[in-house]
């Protein structure tokens, strides 16, 4: 009964698209004038608009900005979604928990360690019925997966963020956050990476600048609207990217498939990644399939597609059992 339920639950994350569903395009992670953001909500709202995106979060810091004002139009592909960064600290260092579907605002909550701080603030977001990811690791260096061990109650984790001070790669002594989340997977964890843009500026773009259209997810959905995308965010049913787009990616007992739509003149290596982080196979070209052996380096696979320009998909942890 139990090997059924868990068949069940891959299909049901990662199985061939049923009738009506379909990928939508989201950043969960963005800054307005309402906190320290450059551009008024109606502009950044404009700019995620024009550029393809179908939901975006207004997450400002410690502020709920009321989405109805700015999502007037129920017909135009394109949804909000309410959302905060619950911005805290602890031990000197900067702790920020985003809320997405919240229905109140949550105040920060600071507390004598860094772990404590993470988990009050997950479980502050999860009072008011909102879903939980935990940001950017490596801001000021603040904690790494010895605190995120200890922390229970949420599934999602920043492993990407276009924020220019983030440190997504970590530095000599600090390890990667894509490193972070193989490590908490690796312990049994289930947790989903997440890519945001946790843009401010609307107004100036360079490297230096927290612009906008650097990291997104892309979740599988029955239809637009905040319940079902909040649904498969919390169920695992998206990928991340940077830029490279999947046409399809699914899952079963037996195989993972991620099939890339291919950009002109861009070359595409799927690398597909096992316990500890180990490479259990690359794939070059545009179809990638992974077939399972039943090793215990396949307590989970994952994969990442990347591309010859620079960009990366992240797909989200398979477990057989
Ligand atoms: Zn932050
Ligand atoms: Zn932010």
């Amino acid at each position: 009964m139990l090997e059924r339920l868990l068949v069940m639950a891959l299909i049901l994350v990662s199985g061939a698209c049923a009738a009506g569903q379909m990928w939508v395009k989201g950043n969960t992670h963005t800054h307005t004038t309402m906190s320290d953001g450059d551009s008024p909500p109606e502009v950044v709202v404009e700019w995620y608009k024009s550029h393809g995106y179908n939901f975006l979060v207004l997450s400002d810091h410690n502020k709920l900005v009321d989405p109805t004002q700015y999502d007037t139009d129920p017909a135009d592909g394109f949804i909000l979604i309410p959302g905060e960064e619950v911005s805290a600290e602890s031990e000197h260092k900067p702790v920020h928990v985003n809320g997405l579907g919240i229905k109140e605002v949550v105040p920060p909550r600071n507390r004598a360690t860094l772990v404590e701080t993470i988990q009050e603030n997950v479980d502050a977001v999860l009072e008011v019925g909102g879903l939980p990811h935990i940001n950017h690791p490596n801001f000021g260096f603040a904690f790494g997966h010895r605190e995120l061990e200890k922390v229970q109650r949420y599934n999602l984790l920043e492993i990407f963020n276009g924020h220019p001070a983030v440190h997504n790669e970590g530095d000599m002594a600090r390890l990667p956050v894509e490193h972070v989340w193989d490590i908490l997977l690796s312990s049994g964890r289930d947790i989903f990476g997440i890519a945001v843009d946790d843009a401010h500026h609307f107004t100036k773009f360079g490297a230096g600048q927290a612009n906008p259209g650097r990291g997104w997810i892309v979740v599988r959905v029955n239809e637009l609207s905040r319940s079902d995308v909040l649904k498969n965010i919390r169920d695992g049913n998206f990928y991340a990217s940077t830029g490279v787009e999947l046409k399809d990616y699914s899952a079963n007992r037996s195989a993972i498939r991620v099939s890339i739509k291919p950009a002109a003149g861009v070359r595409y290596i799927s690398r597909f990644i096992g316990q500890h982080g180990q490479i259990l196979r690359e794939v070059e070209g545009p179809l990638a399939i992974y077939r399972f052996t039943g090793q215990p380096c396949e307590a989970y696979v994952r994969a990442k597609v990347i591309a010859s320009n620079g960009a990366v998909a992240w797909t989200q942890p398979v477990r057989r059992k």
